[in-house]
């Protein structure tokens, strides 16, 4: 059976993206069976994967008004090693339509269950927001991966996100939990930093993630040439953090 997790935070530029698909990129070198779902209109999850977004015949967006299944949907991103249920410009519509549809914030989750076997690992692109797009990927998801930088704001705005999963686990999805904090573009010569770092570590404890991912420019140069660091550059520091982050991945399912 597949675990599920979104990869979400509020806000935007805090790394979800970048952590989305070197995450998946390092689940497959380690062997893992993985589908990336791209959630985001930008389609920047999908771009990073090896996938031109205005190449695609079908997308998510087909999928969230079921006029296509998963199988049909998603392609393999060969350079990557990983499968992708891509997402482009058409997406945006579909925030529009899917308040008109029934069971409009399972449609995600309802689809997903058809490849529940032939993955070990499905990972969610949210866009910043909570949107119903969002709201689609909580519902469908075991846990949530949140990606942050450790900045004076940075617990503030984990509040919101923290009461917005507590609504969905309430109402919506009662197996829905934060599976970690991901402490990403790090910087450890910087004191605040290591300050805020403390800071979460003391409010969150085995919530945090063992693994911190270092502020690395391969990981920013990677997507203009349509891949993840992980692929791009294996050797880089901030690769190499995402292939450790696969494996605490690994770990950490054993006992959920
Ligand atoms: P989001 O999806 O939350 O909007 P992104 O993953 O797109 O955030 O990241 C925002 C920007 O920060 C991008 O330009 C990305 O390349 C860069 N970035 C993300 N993580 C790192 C990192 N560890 N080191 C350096 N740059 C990073
Ligand atoms: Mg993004």
């Amino acid at each position: 059976m597949a675990k599920i997790f979104c990869v979400a935070n509020q806000k935007g530029g805090v790394g979800k993206t970048t952590t989305t698909v070197n995450l998946c990129a390092g689940l497959a070198k380690i062997g893992q069976r993985v589908l990336m779902v791209d959630l985001d209109p930008q389609g920047n999850a999908t771009m990073g994967s090896g996938i031109d977004k205005r190449q695609l015949t079908m997308s998510v967006y087909d999928v969230l008004i079921e006029s296509a299944s998963v199988a049909e949907a998603k392609v393999h991103s060969e350079p990557c090693g990983y499968d992708v249920l891509g997402a482009n410009r058409e997406l945006a519509g579909a925030e529009v339509e899917l308040v008109q549809l029934e069971r409009r914030e399972k449609r995600l989750k309802t689809a997903l269950a058809e490849v529940d076997a032939q993955y070990d690992f499905v990972l969610i692109d949210c866009p910043p927001s909570l949107s119903m797009l969002t709201l689609n990927g909580l519902c469908a998801a075991n846990g949530v991966i949140v990606p942050m930088q450790c900045e004076y704001f940075a617990l503030e705005g984990l509040t919101d996100l923290v009461n917005t999963i507590k609504q969905v686990h309430a109402n919506l999805n009662k197996d829905l939990q934060i599976i970690g904090l991901l402490r990403v573009m790090f910087d450890p010569r910087i004191t605040l930093q290591q300050q805020v770092s403390e800071q979460l570590k003391a409010h969150f404890g085995d919530k945090v993630f063992h693994t911190v991912i270092p502020r690395n420019v391969r990981l920013a140069e990677a997507p203009s040439y349509g891949l993840p660091g992980v692929v791009f550059d294996a050797q880089a520091k901030g690769s190499q953090a995402f292939v450790e982050f696969a494996q605490e991945m690994v770990e950490r399912i054993r006992t959920m």
